[in-house]
């Protein structure tokens, strides 16, 4: 009887907390040289589309469309975001969404460096661990939070984006889309570059945007923490406007920004072959979705919709 009652207590542990495990097979499948950096129109980003949406699948995410598919074309290449839908569990709040999204694309192959491999083997191919198969895997992650614990009141959707690398493509073109369906969207949290941590600040992450809305503010007051700061070098690279939150902002007007703990201070290889997933740091990873979790189940919950423009 007791083991029965200590694997019950084990078991809902399991069931709230993300594992660091499943986050790293995530990043390691999408950032593994099969996958050849995940261009888009490649083979390499169908097979990563098929995954994220398999994954969907198996934790009880809906297509938000007729498939998990949201089809458009970039600068003449098919291409593709990957939607998910987390239904709200009241009947009036589940009219309003939450959208938590990041890009699955990357920019392919790069610059041939000496291969870790072999010391004459040339890597030519930019996996994107930490660009951005760490902001995939999160979505990820906190969306099978969801949909297995079904906590959010409001509807969420799971949005991956392709062609951002391309110019942001892929998220302009499903902000207009949903826009267009006159979706009642509260607000956009984007995630980018969370594989690697901060080692000098008082925060966790940082928000893109930090003054245009009460954002940081709300999730550290709902997290009783300081999980989320400002970072000077966000503003000077107006990281802002580099990522898919930006046409979100453009369409709504309402606060969509982006978490991350990558400002391009702190990792020496963006859009660089050596972005791979022995560099990246699991448990950071891990422990930003854990403590992340309450914040969006209490703006998924509150009665009003607090997170505001300033
Ligand atoms: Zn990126």
């Amino acid at each position: 009887m007791k083991r029965i009652f200590g694997l019950l207590i084990l078991m809902l542990l399991l069931s709230c907390k993300s594992s660091e495990s499943q986050i790293r097979s995530h990043v390691e499948f999408l950032s593994s040289d099969d996958i050849q950096g995940r261009a888009t129109g490649s083979n390499g980003i169908e097979r990563s589309a098929h995954y994220i949406a398999s994954k969907f699948k198996d934790f009880g995410v809906q297509p938000y469309f007729n498939t998990y598919r949201d089809e458009f074309i970039a600068k003449g290449i098919e291409a593709f975001n990957v939607v998910g839908f987390i239904e709200g569990n009241d009947p009036d709040l589940k009219n309003e969404f939450i959208i938590i999204g990041a890009h699955y694309d990357h920019v392919g192959t790069g610059k041939s460096e000496r291969g870790k491999r072999s010391s004459t083997a040339l890597d030519t191919i930019a996996n994107g661990a930490n660009d951005n198969a760490s902001g995939t895997a999160t979505v990820m992650a906190i969306g099978k939070h969801f949909a297995q614990n079904k906590t959010n009141k409001r509807s969420i959707l799971l949005t991956l984006f392709s062609a951002e690398e391309l110019g942001l493509l892929g998220s302009e073109h499903l902000a207009k889309r949903l826009k267009k369906e006159n979706l009642d969207l509260y607000t956009m949290i984007n995630f980018e570059m969370t594989g690697v941590p901060f080692p000098d600040r008082d925060y966790v992450a940082f928000v893109s945007g930090y003054h245009l809305s009460n954002m940081a503010a709300k999730i550290n007051e709902y997290t009783n923490s300081n999980l989320i700061g400002e970072s000077v070098e966000a503003k000077k690279f107006d990281l802002f406007k580099r990522s898919d939150n930006y046409p979100f902002y453009e369409e709504f007007g309402i606060p969509c920004q982006t978490i991350s703990s990558c400002d391009l201070t702190n990792y020496d290889y963006y859009h660089h072959v050596d972005d791979e997933t022995d560099k990246l740091d699991y448990v950071h990873m891990t422990n930003l979705v854990n403590q992340l979790i309450p914040a969006f189940e209490k703006i998924c919950n509150t009665t009003t919709k607090e997170i505001k423009m300033n």
